[in-house]
């Protein structure tokens, strides 16, 4: 998805204009890039950025297909309409990719010359786990940067939920309701596929909302014997559906269960189905909470770069909006609730 209304490649900006928005004085560009896999509810942020910048007088620049446009200089202006209407749409206006280039030092010298070029002060970096890394990357070179916590994999560390991770659940409760009907109605068992990366959260929470009669997820080592007789149990005390949530980064993902149920489908007496939910878990449209968060982290992200405090992360964090510094944030592992998967376990009976 390109830019809102088209991109200006290539657009120089010259000196910053004095009395922006009828206000004498200093006027700050700031930039707002999406990165990484998008979410639903980055628009909100987008939109929160946007016009609480405005709101402080600044300059607002949309940066093109993340950190990928900090390279090609590939930027759009954004005025308060321009980012009129974008709440209720999944995915970011802005678009996103992945850029193995800005993982070097030459690329990040790219990036800075490009922002130096247009006069961009600050940046907002909108992302999951891997843009935060980009961030703090950008930070610890000298350029003043806020991340805002994006992802629909929950995986970052010190953030209790991030932007995205609500809707993406419900798009995958959804599912396991609708394999539910279909799998009583013909007694069969299913597994379904859920997003997640290397993380397990989507699986395990998903998992317990739907009920599911087991969840493997990549953080524990799982048996294939012990999902096959959990699902054999779930017909012997009279379930009429028997139902199995796997995270995609798990060994025994669809791939790796499937195969195991297939070779020996004769003797677990059996036969497994399978869903992969894959990208559709990421488009769907934000749901009150995304947007609310979204909307709530992109003006705690503007406070930020306002008071000068950069290097850190907005989100939810112990049931408040607030920050935690980017150098916490990057490569430490999000561990998995080990109570919740237990309790999951006791309540399939
Ligand atoms: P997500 O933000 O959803 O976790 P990725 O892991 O794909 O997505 O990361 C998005 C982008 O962030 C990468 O394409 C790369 O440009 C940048 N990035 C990831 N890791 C690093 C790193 N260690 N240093 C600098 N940039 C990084």
């Amino acid at each position: 998805m390109s830019c809102p209304g088209g991109s200006s490649r290539t657009e120089q900006r010259g000196n910053l204009p004095t009395g922006y928005n009828g206000r004498e004085g200093h006027v700050k560009r700031i930039g707002v890039l999406t990165s990484g896999g998008d979410a639903p509810g980055m628009n909100a942020a987008i939109r929160a950025v946007v016009r609480m910048g405005l709101h402080k007088g600044w300059d607002v620049v949309g940066i093109c297909e993340g950190y990928v446009g900090l390279i090609t200089d590939d930027t759009t202006p954004l005025s308060a309409r321009r980012v009129g209407g974008i709440m209720q749409r999944g995915g970011t206006v802005l678009g996103s990719s992945r850029s193995p280039e800005f993982k070097t030092p030459e690329g990040r010298r790219m990036a800075r010359e490009m922002l130096n070029r247009h006069s961009i002060e600050a940046l907002a970096i909108i992302g999951g786990g891997g843009s935060q890394a980009g961030a703090l990357a950008m930070f610890q070179e000298g350029f003043p940067v806020v991340g805002i916590a994006s992802t629909i994999d929950n995986d970052l560390y010190g953030i209790d939920i991030t932007i995205g991770v609500d809707t993406a659940l419900n798009v995958a409760l959804e599912a396991i309701d609708r394999l539910k009907v279909t799998a009583s109605s013909h007694r069969r068992a299913f597994l379904l596929e859920v997003m997640g990366r290397d993380y397990g959260y989507l699986a395990l929470m998903s998992g317990l909302a739907g009920g599911a009669d087991a969840i493997v997820v990549p953080e524990v080592d799982t048996d294939p014997e012990q999902i096959a007789s959990a699902m054999r149990d779930a017909y012997t005390r009279g379930k009429s559906h028997a139902l199995v949530v796997v995270a995609e980064g798990a060994r025994y993902n669809a791939e790796g269960l499937g195969r195991y149920f297939r070779e020996h489908q004769e003797r677990l007496g059996f036969e497994l189905r399978s869903t992969v939910l894959g990208h559709v878990q990421r488009g769907g449209e934000p749901g009150a909470f995304d947007r609310l968060l979204g909307t709530q982290c992109g003006v705690a992200a503007v406070e930020c770069l306002d008071k000068g405090e950069f290097g850190v992360l907005a989100g939810l964090r112990h049931g408040q909006i607030s920050t935690v510094p980017l150098a916490e944030v990057v490569g430490h592992k999000k561990p998995i609730d080990a109570k919740l998967l237990k309790m999951a376990q006791v309540l399939s009976q």
